[in-house]
């Protein structure tokens, strides 16, 4: 089995994780994996659930049957379902392929402007943010003119980040395997003049969103908690991708459990 490595530590610590879980992996792997930072089966992520993003960045598109395996360095957990002190009980587990398979869909988003279209991919959300003026966004769903938005800015998540940002702005929270993707408003303006439906939209897996931004100079674009830099947005078109990120978690992990473990108790 081929695997890599991937953390965002920086030099020093790094390092030392790199030495200690290779040890590990050589003791507890029967000889069975080899490290392939190229083209590897399973990357192994070690820090928090925005490391697993920044892992998931570098690699999905390598391969799209790569495996990511969170081993849990940061505090929620959504994506890194293996503690530190199990990291023999998961090497025991891929062996034995005693494992569950979590297929997320992610966001495809395409970005134009007068010159160029930009695709990319989201597994929390995209945003588009504004936080001195009001944004003026167009709202399209199906090419259907459904508002205009006025307010600090709009979120659009598959339902794998309905629990971070969007889950602090009030949206709700999808389970992984509804097939559908949220657009949650960011402080929108409300009065007697201006209207947006304030509350957040759940949309069906075929929908298409479309954005149109009048103060295209002016937009700020986050991707999956990261500043996204493209000149000049005038449009925004979003679905939901085909294409899944494949996390590993165990057998008797459930969604609503973590739901739980991570806002309630
Ligand atoms: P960060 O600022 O360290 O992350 C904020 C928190 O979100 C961390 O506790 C992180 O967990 C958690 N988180 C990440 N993905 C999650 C998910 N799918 N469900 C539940 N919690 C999740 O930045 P980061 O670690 O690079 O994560 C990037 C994400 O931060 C963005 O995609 C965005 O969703 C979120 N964010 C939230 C707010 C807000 O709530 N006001 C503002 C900006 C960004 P770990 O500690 O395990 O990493
Ligand atoms: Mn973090």
């Amino acid at each position: 089995m081929r695997y890599t490595f991937f953390t965002k530590y920086s030099s020093i610590k790094k390092e030392e994780l790199y030495t200690k879980y290779t040890k590990l992996l050589n003791e507890y792997g029967k000889g069975l994996f080899t490290k392939d930072d190229d083209n590897p089966e399973y990357v192994f992520s070690f820090g928090g659930d925005g490391t697993m993003l920044s892992a998931i960045h570098e690699y999905m598109f390598k391969d799209d049957k790569i495996k990511f395996v969170g081993i849990k360095m940061g505090n929620l957990g959504f994506f890194t379902d293996y503690e530190v002190d199990e990291f023999k009980y998961l090497i025991e587990s891929i062996i034995n392929n005693n494992y569950k398979e979590n297929k997320y869909h992610v966001l495809k988003y395409i970005l134009k402007n007068d010159k160029k279209d930009e695709i990319g991919f989201a597994i929390n959300e995209i945003t588009l943010i504004n936080p001195i003026h009001t944004q003026i966004i167009d709202v399209y769903i199906d090419n259907n003119k459904f508002e205009t938005f006025r307010g600090t800015g709009l979120l659009i998540c598959p339902p794998t980040g309905s629990t971070a940002y969007n889950k602090s702005l009030g949206g709700t929270i999808l389970d992984p395997k509804v097939e559908a993707f949220q657009l949650t408003e960011i402080a929108a303006l409300n009065n007697t003049i201006y209207k947006s439906i304030n509350s957040s939209l759940v949309l069906n897996k075929n929908s298409v969103l479309t954005l149109i931004t009048n103060d295209s100079n002016n937009i700020y674009v986050s991707v999956d908690g990261k500043e996204h830099q493209f000149n000049n947005i005038k449009q925004i078109q979003i679905t939901l991708s085909d294409d899944f990120v494949n996390i590993i978690s165990k057998k008797d992990t459930i969604f609503w459990k973590r739901v739980e473990k991570a806002f309630i108790k």
